[in-house]
């Protein structure tokens, strides 16, 4: 028979490494190419397991010191990744850049606002009506990884189409299909495209602040004309091949047409969640409940047009 003193013991000895587990997001830093490197986050919906890491970021090291691109989903992530660039240069930050206003993207600011943080002027605009909405949903939905984050504004807008820093040429094109203010970032040096999250690769893409499919395929389009050798995603793995575009193209075009034959056939909103994902995308993560939110996004704007 175990005794009370054996059993306390060995309970804590169960507990104690869960207890003592470091609470951390473990940031892998990612080398894609010469001085540039991505941080990926998991192809999942934001959780208390990880923490709202579900975003890319990255960064570029050049001569002149390092560009960061995206923050991460909270104070927490800011830190650890501004230690991961630490860790890998000792060069300083120069600049920091939010690609658009979703909360995985720009909650960790706090943790880099001594630096001068840009973005698009809409996304300025956008963090400010809804970023304080967007950081308390992130509370309730991934807990104590939150702690102390609170919405730090882009210091500075971005009103040029590229900029120089030692060999690098970054170019910026503004983008509206994802959340109708999305940067894409080009390093003409390299040769990577930091897509953001007009391209979601292998994780379904969410539409909560889409203008429209039809713009957002358009887009993908013209990304086709970048001569990238590596596409950073702002969700997924990086590829050197055009697959994530082909691959939103295909699944953009499907939900139009899904929405528009249902709104045409008059089907109710209920009956559209339930119609089944095409096997085409079975690959693609989080498919059916990215699907049921777009259905509620923009059902209502398809009925109004077919109905
Ligand atoms: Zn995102």
């Amino acid at each position: 028979m175990i005794s009370k003193k054996t059993l306390v013991a060995s309970l804590l000895f169960i507990a104690g490494p869960v207890l003592a587990a470091p609470f951390s997001y473990d940031l892998k830093p990612q080398k894609i190419t010469d001085n540039t490197w991505v941080l990926q986050g998991k192809l999942e919906d934001f959780s208390n397991k990880n923490g709202g890491n579900i975003v890319n970021t990255g960064f570029v090291v050049t001569e002149e010191g390092v560009v960061v691109i995206d923050t991460g989903p909270s104070l927490k992530y800011g830190k650890e990744m501004r230690k991961v660039i630490e860790s890998v240069t000792d060069k300083p930050i120069k600049y920091v850049f939010n690609t658009h206003h979703h909360p995985d993207h720009f909650l960790g600011n706090q943790a880099f606002k001594d630096l001068e943080i840009l973005s698009l002027p809409k996304t300025q605009q956008q963090i400010k009506s809804d970023g304080n909405d967007f950081a308390e949903n992130m509370y309730s939905l991934v807990g104590d990884w939150m702690r102390s984050t609170e919405v730090f504004l882009p210091t500075k807008t971005l009103d040029i189409d590229h900029l120089d820093l030692g060999s690098h040429r970054f170019k910026f094109s503004a983008f509206t299909g994802h959340t109708g203010s999305d940067l894409v970032i080009y390093d003409e040096k390299t040769g990577v495209l930091f897509a953001s999250d007009i391209v979601f690769y292998q994780r379904a893409l969410t539409t909560p602040h889409t203008p429209g499919l039809g713009v957002w395929i358009d887009e993908i389009n013209q990304l086709k004309n970048y001569k990238y050798k590596y596409l950073v995603p702002g969700h997924g793995p990086v590829t050197m091949d055009d697959r994530p575009l082909e691959q939103m193209t295909s699944y953009l075009k499907w939900l139009d047409k899904t929405l528009t034959e249902s709104a045409k056939a008059g089907l109710s909103m209920t009956e559209v969640i339930k119609l089944p994902i095409s096997a085409e995308f079975d690959s693609i993560k989080l498919t059916k409940l990215e699907f049921i939110k777009t259905v509620a996004h923009l059902y209502p704007k398809y009925e109004d047009l077919y109905f």
